[in-house]
């Protein structure tokens, strides 16, 4: 079975969040089964000049769009068995960033149909073609539309993972005429979105199967609240939905060989975890204390991430004996009012407004809690990170976030985590003072143990 499994970022080679560390970790798992499984993204600027990556040249086509005739350059390269494309074009990809620009439509409509056009140029035809949110969605309209007037494009089957509703890919409806598509793709059932055209709604439509990342956010995004304005077709379409959590890829990020962290340890040794709160400490110049409670949040700065609960409360959380590392990207407003706080708590808080994967791996090992209290989380990758390090999450049960973490029972000792019910600053609050009256009692190690017992490996959910 020949599978291409196409993406805006995935790890090692660029990443913005948990997308990447899915698309870095599934196809190397499904290689693992036996499945002939490649990777296409873009080539951005990044990996190009990245020479670590020792890219090869294949060769190179042309894309049509509207009056544009588009260079594209096509690099491979294998990385953990599995073989990686990457279409080049500087134009669309040589950016400092992946998204926000206002050409995005024409970027990913270029990328989605110079994949699709690749195919053919490699003579390799897709039993299945698994395309993940917006970015790829028109992929699959683009294979379904050549395959009427190409046999090649016939018979493709189209996987559709939706990572996160929130952002859609809504474009003006020129974009259709831009990309070469007909314009009667411009109604109800199909792109039409108010005035716009929806690429998530695309790629819902289009697909024969389509899942989202964890079963509880599968529930969820049926509902207005989490439904994005498109529980309506999500519903309509139930018949060949699914929800499927997400795992992790647990070679890499592991403790006891992990090389960005100061002590490797496992759970034999996880004493020596606090070598690693010790050596952050020192490098933070945070005071040297192994029994004070370590609390990290690695995180896009944004709202859908909660911050609004822990802004709320976060004078009443800093009067505790805790220390609080920020790490994360995002918002402004969010920026500024960590640095702030890190200003007015120079003895207990630290922001690190920057994305750094090496930081992130040092603070997964020192911290002993992680703060997650995501309003919408569709399956999360950082819980189930903190967690193979022995960091407790304290998350809101929403979407994978109920799905992973099972809240603490003091009676019987079980859980891996804590875990609290409504969008509620002080429940956030009463949490966060609940898993500090534990701290280094013998139910917080009990609760390490589990955590780091806890297996969230893609090979655990296949079986
Ligand atoms: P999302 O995909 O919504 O951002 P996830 O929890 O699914 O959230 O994935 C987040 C991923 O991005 C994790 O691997 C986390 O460690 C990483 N991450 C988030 N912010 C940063 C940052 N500032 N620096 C390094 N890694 C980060």
């Amino acid at each position: 079975m020949k599978v291409f499994y196409i993406c805006s970022e995935a790890t090692p080679f660029i990443k913005t969040g948990g997308l990447a560390d899915i698309a870095g970790s599934l196809p190397k798992e499904l290689k693992r089964k036996d499945i002939d499984i490649s990777v296409v993204m873009p080539l951005y600027s990044k990996i190009k000049y990245n020479l670590e990556y020792q890219l090869e040249y294949i060769g190179y086509y042309y894309v049509d769009l509207s009056f544009k005739h588009i260079y594209t350059g096509v690099f491979k390269t294998v990385h953990n068995g599995v073989t990686h494309y990457f279409i080049d074009n500087e134009d669309y990809f040589n950016r400092d960033g992946l998204y926000g620009y206002d050409d995005d439509g024409e970027r990913f409509g270029y990328f989605s149909k110079a994949v699709t056009v690749l195919f053919k140029y490699l003579n390799q035809k897709p039993d299945i073609v698994h395309t993940n949110d917006w970015h790829t969605a028109l992929i699959n309209l683009f294979v379904r539309d050549f395959s009427r007037g190409d046999s090649f494009y016939s018979n493709i089957k189209l996987i559709y993972t939706i990572h996160n509703l929130k952002y859609q890919g809504i474009f003006p409806k020129s974009l259709l005429w831009f990309l070469g598509l007909d314009e009667s793709y411009f109604n109800e059932e199909e792109l039409k979105f108010y005035d716009s055209i929806n690429l998530m709604k695309c790629g819902i439509v289009f697909s024969d199967k389509f899942n989202t990342v964890s079963g509880t956010y599968a529930l969820e995004v049926k509902h207005e609240f989490y439904g994005e304005n498109l529980e309506g077709i999500i519903k309509k379409y139930d018949f060949k939905f699914r929800g499927i959590l997400n795992g992790i890829d647990t070679s890499y990020w592991n403790p006891v060989n992990d090389k960005f962290i100061y002590q490797n340890y496992s759970l034999k040794t996880i004493d020596k975890k606090s070598i690693n709160k010790l050596e952050l400490q020192k490098e933070l110049g945070l005071k040297e204390d192994a029994e004070t409670p370590m609390f990290t949040l690695i995180s896009r700065l944004v709202s859908m991430k909660g911050l609004d609960l822990i802004v709320r409360v976060i004078d009443e959380i800093l009067q505790e004996n805790i220390q609080l590392v920020v790490l994360g990207t995002g918002d402004r407003k969010f920026e500024m009012i960590f640095r702030q706080l890190s200003y007015r708590y120079p003895d207990k808080l630290r922001a690190l407004i920057k994305f750094d994967e090496a930081t992130s791996h040092r603070l997964y090992a020192a911290a002993d809690f992680l703060l997650m209290p995501s309003i919408i989380e569709p399956c999360g990758v950082s819980q189930m990170i903190a967690m193979r390090y022995a960091t407790l999450p304290i998350v809101r049960e929403t979407g994978g976030l109920k799905d992973t973490v099972v809240p603490f029972n003091k009676y019987d000792n079980t859980g891996n985590g804590f875990s609290f019910e409504n969008i509620n600053a002080h429940e956030l609050l009463f949490t966060i003072k609940y898993a500090i009256s534990i701290y280094k009692k013998e139910s917080f190690y009990k609760l390490r143990e589990n955590a780091m017992n806890t297996d969230s490996s893609w090979a655990k959910k296949s079986g």
